[in-house]
């Protein structure tokens, strides 16, 4: 068939047979990467001026095939991305995407609902909201008083805690914004929080130095008594604290904050206590694990990123509340453009309760594992996660290597326990040989005493005890290596 057929006339719509070829081409890509990607290298190595070369030659004055122009993207995530989908990546939080989640994310592309107001899409905005109840309920929120969105990630969901909390705080500046505030607002984190607090802290108008950073102690977790003794201080300066914020799982070395003692300091202070829990918040999920977590669920809200340890592909967290309206106090507005809500007021108008307006159903792809995994399921692919990451820790010690963190989720910081403190880069050389080899990825993560640490993390479910053998050997002969190289 030429030309394209029914409904459009347009080349946007292709015609039947080229999009029956363009479906089964991408479908075969994703089967293939889903079955090979562990014989791919972890990290290829990149040449930026050839891709953006090979880039360059293209150009939408001489349009291509669709074919060929789909083949070309396949080709290039094939070769030239880090392949965190692969069982030997023991990197930062991104885990191989559930198969479940890529078919949501066919649909929601396919169908493409329009969340942003409940009349043009009762089904997908109830089946977030019968999320976030889910969800909440599994933390062991009160699913019939949170409310909740859907959101890109973490970053956002912490950006709309902030919002929030700080509305509620200083309920003017809905109106009158930041402009003639006489005291301050600030918030804490501990020294290990993630940066998305400084950019949170930029968007809302209040600058860096409204984030006052807590020390932390030698687990790296935030230390209350100095928080409490900066709160009073501050107060005494004149300055507004507004939010406390608590770590479940740090990004560096997987701590969390006591969330029980934040709690009753919150609240004696009369703080809204947030806890950003957009990795660790998953142990939560898993029965065998949730006491790591324990006080997640009295926060006033909490992050979870379900593209973290959920395993959802990029683009979808969580933001729970049990502060309910607090949401709309800060995002209601009412134009006339739209249908006013159903008359009943029992929906959610997601444009009138988040920072997004147009929404795309990323709530879809949560939906599906929840559906068709189950908490069984789920709990399943944390704790093996769990067990990967305690085979690891333990096989450290004999092998000469010291455990610098204390965390018990899956995140490993250690060092060669015989180097000299004399031999600077001696921990970066060795993560160097190992993501050279490109069987294994692994990082570095600077702890409380600025010391360097080589940082591994277990958050593929793929990942199994002969990736972590492998992983271990490259080790040690990376070490090797440093050492020979330092004497
Ligand atoms: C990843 C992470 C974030 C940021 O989330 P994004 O989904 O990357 O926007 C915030 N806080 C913590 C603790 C994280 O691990």
């Amino acid at each position: 068939m030429t030309g394209p057929d029914r409904p459009g006339h347009s080349s946007f719509d292709l015609d039947a047979a080229t999009r029956d070829r363009l479906w089964r081409q991408v479908t075969a890509a994703l089967e293939r990467y889903c079955v090979d990607v562990g014989t791919l290298a972890v990290a290829p190595r990149c040449d930026p001026t050839a891709v953006r070369s090979a880039l360059a030659a293209l150009s939408p004055d001489a349009p291509i095939a669709p074919d060929e122009a789909v083949r070309m993207v396949i080709d290039g995530l094939r070769a030239e991305q880090l392949h965190a989908s692969h069982p030997g990546y023991f990197g930062l939080f991104v885990p191989a995407p559930a198969a479940i989640g890529i078919v949501a994310e066919a649909l929601a592309a396919g169908f493409n609902p329009q969340l942003a107001s409940w009349g043009h899409a009762p089904f997908p905005v109830e089946v977030e909201q019968w999320v976030v109840r889910e969800v909440s309920r599994r933390l062991g929120f009160p699913p019939d008083a949170v409310e909740g969105t859907v959101t890109t990630g973490g970053s956002e969901a912490n950006l709309t805690a902030l919002l929030v909390a700080l509305h509620e705080a200083v309920p003017q500046i809905a109106t009158d914004g930041l402009a003639g505030l006489s005291r301050w607002p600030t918030l804490y984190v501990s020294t290990e929080a993630h940066h998305s607090w400084r950019k949170a802290a930029r968007v809302a108008g209040l600058g860096d130095r409204a984030v006052r950073i807590v020390p932390s102690d030698a687990a790296s977790r935030l230390d209350v008594r100095a928080l409490r003794r900066m709160i009073a201080n501050d107060r005494r300066r004149g300055l507004q604290p507004f939010l406390v914020v608590g770590t479940a799982g740090t990004t560096a070395c997987g701590a969390v904050d006591p969330l029980v003692e934040l709690r009753a300091l919150a609240s004696s202070s009369d703080l809204w206590l947030h806890a950003d829990a957009a990795w660790g918040g998953a142990a939560a999920l898993s029965g065998k694990h949730r006491h790591l977590v324990e006080g997640l669920s009295d926060v006033d809200s909490l992050t979870l990123d379900a593209h973290k340890w959920l395993s959802v592909p990029m683009g979808a967290g969580l933001f729970l509340s049990r502060r309910v309206g607090g949401s709309r106090a800060v995002f209601a507005t009412d134009p006339t453009y739209l249908p006013a809500s159903s008359p009943t007021g029992i929906v959610t108008e997601p444009y009138q309760e988040s920072l997004q307006w147009s929404r795309r159903f990323s709530g879809l792809k949560i939906f599906l594992l929840l559906l068709t995994s189950g908490w069984a399921g789920i709990a399943e692919t944390i704790d093996s996660c769990f067990a990967r990451g305690a085979r690891l820790r333990d096989a450290l010690g004999p092998r000469g290597w010291r455990i610098v963190n204390r965390s018990r989720l899956p995140v490993v910081c250690f060092r060669d326990r015989a180097a000299r403190r004399a031999a600077p880069g001696h921990h970066a050389a060795i993560v160097e040989h190992v993501n050279r080899r490109e069987t294994s990825w692994i990082s570095r993560a600077l702890l409380g005493d600025s010391r360097e640490a080589i940082r591994a993390c277990v958050s593929n479910r793929r990942t199994t005890d002969t990736d972590v053998g492998v992983l271990l050997d490259e080790l040690d002969e990376g070490r090797r290596l440093a050492r020979e190289h330092d004497a």
